[in-house]
């Protein structure tokens, strides 16, 4: 059986910062990375060449493979503590800053683009103000826009500059984590190969999160609880949301609703982007991109509420899967809804959306009516928002915005972790959005590298 230092499971970005951050550290670190997907170029999704459903591909070449789900996404780097994760609970704001900086120092390195948003004070001030007065509290935060576009060449740099410092096995699913008296020492793949280890991350994102809760749950470690956020994508006339995203390119606001009290808020905003269907484990869900070279009209952004369920029941995975699968079943995919038609109580039809001044960037989707899969709370929460941030960016609550329907994120069962992201079994690591520490690109990649500089010590 070939021994390693370190295997990592998965490339997404967490296992591919880990990678980078063991080879800066250790000197001749023999490392493997186990990805069930395919490298960077062979990422091809047979939707996009041939009427082919999801269905028939056993690993989603948009979700998985050489970047994961970064390699697809719209590579907006939120550079602040606050968004994206929950790792400032594990190593405190100042470090996680610190991280923060230095992991876009290494995208940089790597073909991101200069510009920042959001770093004109006077201007974040403004808009800060202008949400407090319409009871929106807004999150400044630095971005930098990679672009989906520029992503892959991103990725492909960096695969380059492991190649031949690391082993790096494709089209390989880890199946089994190995360990003896409480410590790691292994991966058993699904083909039954074996490969020991004196030290395991396990990075599979939200992919993977169901084989890492099922691991989990097999070697009793104890799982912490996260939420299912449910809700919509909205689109607007990019003209419309000009004055926020010119300087913050993503407004992160929150909200709380005046019925429920529920906290709603803003997600992944795409300026001049388009809306994309997501198929996940059965199911389509809706998701947004934006592209450093190429525009639409339109901006979009996800309306999203979180709920914790409590007792007597507790599967939040569940509750999204069947909330999404409503929208599935109406409208054979995802919904489109006219805000005009379900203010008024009625479903939109091809014809209402072709009279609409929003036309939709997702073009398959089924015009009908969000009311009949959204339970009223999320609704009346949603609504609310929309009127709110209407008082900031005049247009949002015109008759015309297209509400998409469902926009469900769920979130990876929390094993216990400790600082440096060790599992209950020692030298087992679990990093990045499956592990439920991260939700975003910056967030993912500094958990690999915390794991990583952990295991640096203890090799040296
Ligand atoms: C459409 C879309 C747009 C997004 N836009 C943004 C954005 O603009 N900004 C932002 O910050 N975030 C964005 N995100 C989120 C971001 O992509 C993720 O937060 C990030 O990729 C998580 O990194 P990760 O390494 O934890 O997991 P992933 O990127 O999901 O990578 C995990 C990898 O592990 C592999 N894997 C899983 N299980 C196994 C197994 N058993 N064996 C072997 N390999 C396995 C998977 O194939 C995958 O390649 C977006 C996500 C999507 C889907």
């Amino acid at each position: 059986m070939k021994h390693y230092d370190v295997i990592i499971v998965g490339s997404g970005p967490s296992g591919i910062f880990a990678a980078l951050e063991l080879l800066k550290n250790v000197q001749n670190i023999k490392i493997l990375i186990i990805e069930k997907g395919k490298d960077i170029d062979k990422r091809i999704c047979p939707m996009k060449t041939r009427k082919i459903s999801c269905a028939a591909c056993p690993e989603c070449a948009l979700l998985s493979g050489w970047g994961g789900a970064g390699a697809y996404s719209d590579g907006k780097l939120t550079l602040s503590p606050h968004i994206g994760g929950s790792l400032v609970k594990y190593i405190g704001i100042d470090s996680l800053e610190s991280m923060i900086s230095a992991a876009d120092m290494t995208y940089m390195n790597y073909g991101a683009p200069d510009k920042l948003y959001g770093a004109n004070e006077n201007e974040i001030a403004t808009i800060s103000r202008l949400a407090a007065e319409h009871d929106l509290m807004f999150i400044p935060s630095k971005i930098r826009h990679i672009g989906t576009d520029r992503c892959i060449t991103v990725l492909r740099k960096i695969k380059k500059s492991l190649d031949g410092n690391a082993d790096i096995l494709f089209n390989a699913e880890a199946e089994r984590v190995l360990t003896s008296k409480k410590k790691v020492n292994g991966i058993r793949l699904k083909n039954g190969e074996k490969f020991s280890a004196d030290h395991v991350i396990l990075a599979p994102g939200r992919e993977g999160s169901r084989w890492l809760e099922r691991e989990a749950r097999r070697l009793h470690l104890t799982l912490l609880k996260n939420p299912v956020d449910i809700g919509v994508r909205v689109e607007i006339p990019a003209s419309v949301f000009e004055p926020l995203t010119k300087i913050t390119y993503e407004p992160k606001l929150i909200f709380h609703s005046r019925t429920f009290n529920d906290r709603v808020r803003t997600f992944c905003v795409n300026p001049y982007g388009e809306v994309v269907k997501e198929y996940l484990k059965g199911i389509w869900t809706v998701n947004g991109h934006s592209y450093a070279n190429s525009r639409t009209s339109n901006t979009n952004f996800a309306l999203l509420v979180s709920t914790f369920f409590t007792e007597p029941f507790d599967e939040p995975i569940l509750y999204g899967t069947y909330i999404a699968g409503l929208a599935n079943l109406l409208g054979k995919g995802v919904i489109v809804q006219r805000l005009g038609d379900l203010h008024r109580g009625r479903r939109s039809t091809p014809e209402r959306i072709a009279q609409g001044d929003v036309h939709p960037t997702l073009k398959d989707a089924t015009p009908g009516d969000l009311s009949f899969v959204l339970p009223y709370r999320y609704l009346s929460d949603i609504l609310e928002m929309i009127e709110a941030i209407d008082k900031i960016a005049p247009g949002v609550n015109s008759d015309h915005t297209l509400l998409y329907g469902a926009e469900v994120k769920f979130y990876s069962m929390l094993p216990k972790l400790s600082e440096s992201l060790e599992t209950e079994i020692v030298n087992l690591f679990a990093v990045g959005d499956g592990a439920g520490v991260s939700r975003g690109l910056i967030q993912a990649s500094v958990s690999g590298t915390i794991a990583a500089r952990e295991i640096g010590r203890r090799l040296e």
